[in-house]
This record gives C-alpha cells, structure tokens and sequence, in this order.
C-alpha cells in the first residue's frame, strides 16, 4: 500500500481560488450548507458548474468534458463539499457513471451520454443493492433474459439513491443463472431509463422524513442491446472497478466538515475554553492527515495506477472521521441536538446526527474496506 507524498501545484492552488470565487457569487453569506455529495439536489445549480467546466472535468473534450486530471477535479471537489454546496444532483454521475461508460462503454453511449453528463444535465443513479444482497453483490437475483432486440429485466433494487428525480441507473443483473463455486460470473450491467414501462420507484424515506433512497421495482422491462454496458457476463469486474472511482475522494471525509466550520465561526471572538480548542486542533489535525491520503490516491489515479487498495482505506478512515466529527462537535459544544431550531450550527449538527450513521454503509460498509484493505496487505 503506498501513499505518496504529493503538494499541489501554483496552477492547481490557483484553480482552487477560482471555485472559491465562484462559491463566493453563487452562495449567499449564511446559506445552509449542505452536508456531503447527497446533501442537497439542485439541478440548475450543476448546470451553473458544468458551464464554468467544473463537471464531467476528467471526460475528454471529444465527448464534451475537459480533460483535466484526477488531483484537479480533487481539488474542485474539496472546496464544493467544504462550502456545502448542492452537487446532489450530478455528482454521482460525474464520479462514477462517466469513468464507467469511457473505460466500458461503446462509442454510442458515449457520445449520447458523456456530453449531457459533463453539461450537467444527465444524472444518474447506481443499481446494485437488493433487499438481499448489499455487500455481497454477487448474489443479486434481479434477472435479465434475452428477448428479440435486447433484453427483459425483472427484480428489485433497494436504496436507490435520487431514483425518484435521475434519469437513467446503471443495474447489475444476472443474465445467465449461478454457476457452482463461479458466484461472481454471469453477472452484467444494463443501462435502464428509470422512466420506462415497468419501473416503480416507490420511497423510503430517511429517518428525519426526508426522500432521498428509494425502492425501484423492474418488471419485465424491455433494455434494448446498444443498453448493455460493457461485456455481457463481465457485471462483477465492472462494478468492482467502479466501485473504486467512488471510494478515495473528498465527499468520503468532508461530508459533516461545514458542521465543524460552523462551530468555529460561531465562536469567533468568544473566548474558547481550552478542552473546546483542543478537539477543534485534533479534528483538523486528523483531516489534513486523511486529506494527504486522499490526494495521494488522486496522484497516483493520474499516473495510471489503480489503488484500490488505498482507496478502501481512504473510505474506511475518511467515513469514521466523518462520524467521530459529529461526536466530538456535540460532546464540545454540550448543545441540545433539536432539528430545525436554534444557531445553524446546532440545525447542522442536528442534521449531522440523523444522516452521519449512513456514511459508513453507503459504497461499501467499514467491515468489507477493512476486508479490502487487509486482503491488499496480505
Ligand atoms: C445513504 C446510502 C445511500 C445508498 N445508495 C445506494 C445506491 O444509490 N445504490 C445502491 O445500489 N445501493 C445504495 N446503498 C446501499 C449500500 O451500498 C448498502 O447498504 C451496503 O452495501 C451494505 O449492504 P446491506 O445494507 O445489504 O448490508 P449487509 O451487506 O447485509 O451488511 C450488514 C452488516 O454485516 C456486515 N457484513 C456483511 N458482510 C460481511 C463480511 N463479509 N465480513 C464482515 N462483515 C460483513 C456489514 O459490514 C454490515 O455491518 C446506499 C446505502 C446508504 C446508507
């Protein structure tokens, strides 16, 4: 496992003056921040970043990105999810469905996706769990069989995130039956319109009553073959490589910090107790560390390596970070946790408590990094 030590450099730290500029126009003074990648949707908001060329930043030109590299598309990342801004809505397209479809994709999909994704108009949601399969994914029983032209899918997916407002998800399927001792093969990705004949998307909301996941129901829905993503048969390879676009990056350990950045500016010239300073000092301690890793693995993403390794590991310190942040905010600030009331330090806190239990669940739990990780060391 390797971590490099890698400053940025005087063009990546100018870009990143350029996204705090932007958010400086964009954002009011005391907006509510939004907490994490998921936190707010807000589509005109995407469209606004896509048009200063800050999604789809890793796309080539040709299909209507930029070009631009891993640590720079880091870096604009970073300063979005310190300032809580509403990515919700692209997001999950931008960092997992464009790589997906330019390392597996054919050139049709590509082209008809790829521009509406680096415009940020086309969003997408991810396929996978099932109300018995999460992290064992190769025991997905939603199937595909082959019909005239394509393909008829009937299943259930769970905790589809925004299936309710994206256009389209990627679904891991079984199209040829398990074989003994060969659970990970038969297994493919299919392209599916959540608006199609067939699909339900029904809620099930959070525990605060907000809707973010949902239950999405496919019954003989008809995918037409240029729909396949990638290799019939190769779902498993694919879905473990994507997984790994998802892991390392700052929405895994910046997803509560405009919690912590609402503490000290609400005790900006107030006298701070010394317990009170001291977690402030390990908290920031502990995310520039965790942030040397995280762009250690954008570099070496950039250099043409594949650490998924480091990227398991990433998920698993940056995520509990998240958590501990909350903990340790609400033991210092010995507030009363109330939603909706009080400073927007406690509304965020308040926040913070009903949705941080997630981020250790969501892309892989902190048992199976763990898993990931260790399996690396071996
Ligand atoms: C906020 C959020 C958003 C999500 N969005 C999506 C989405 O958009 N699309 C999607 O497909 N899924 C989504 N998920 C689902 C998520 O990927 C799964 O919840 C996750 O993979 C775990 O699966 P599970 O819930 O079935 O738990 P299980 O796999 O049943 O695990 C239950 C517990 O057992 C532990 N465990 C399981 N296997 C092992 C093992 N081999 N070794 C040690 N411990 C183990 C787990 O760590 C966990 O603690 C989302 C989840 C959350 C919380």
């Amino acid at each position: 496992m390797q971590f490099g030590a890698t400053p940025l450099t005087p063009a990546e730290e100018s870009l990143r003056a350029e996204v705090r500029g932007f958010l400086a126009a964009e954002l009011p003074a005391g907006h509510r921040p939004a907490l994490g990648f998921a936190g707010r949707y807000d589509p005109d908001f995407s469209r606004r970043l896509a048009a200063r060329g800050w999604v789809g930043m890793a796309i080539p030109p040709e299909y209507g990105g930029h070009g631009r590299s891993a640590v720079e598309r880091f870096v604009v990342a970073e300063e979005l999810l310190a300032a809580g801004a509403p990515i919700g809505a692209h997001f999950v397209a931008d960092r997992q469905t464009g790589p997906t479809l330019l390392h597996f994709g054919t050139e049709e999909q590509r082209r008809r996706f790829l521009p509406g994704i680096a415009a940020g108009e086309i969003y997408f949601s991810l396929g996978m769990s099932e109300p018995d399969s999460g992290s064992d994914l190769a025991s997905v029983r939603t199937r595909a069989t082959r019909v005239d032209g394509g393909w008829s899918v009937t299943g259930t997916k769970v905790w589809t995130s925004e299936a309710h407002r994206n256009h389209y998800f990627a679904v891991l399927c079984r199209t040829s039956p398990m074989e003994e001792g060969r659970k990970h093969a038969g297994l493919s990705q299919l392209i599916v319109d959540l608006r199609a004949d067939g699909v339900t998307v029904s809620p099930i909301p959070y525990l605060d009553g907000s809707h973010h996941f949902n239950e999405v129901a496919l019954e003989d829905v008809f995918v037409a073959d240029d729909m396949v993503l990638g290799e019939i048969g190769s779902g498993w390879q694919q879905v473990t490589s994507e997984l790994a676009y998802e892991r390392s990056g700052p929405d895994r350990w910046l997803s509560t910090f405009p919690v912590l950045r609402e503490f000290v500016r609400e005790g900006a010239g107030k006298a701070v107790a010394d317990d009170e300073a001291a977690v402030i000092g390990r908290l920031a301690a502990r995310a520039w560390a965790i942030r040397g890793l995280s762009l250690s693995v954008a570099r070496a993403l950039d250099a043409g390596q594949v650490p998924v390794v480091e990227a398991a590991l990433v998920k698993e310190v940056g995520t509990r970070f998240e958590q501990d942040l909350v903990e340790a905010l609400r033991g210092a600030a010995e507030t009363e946790v109330d939603q909706g009331t009080g400073t927007l330090f406690q509304q965020l806190l308040a926040e913070a408590v009903l949705t941080s239990p997630s981020y250790t669940l969501r892309g892989g739990t902190t048992e199976i990094l763990r898993s990931v990780a260790a399996k690396g060391l071996a």
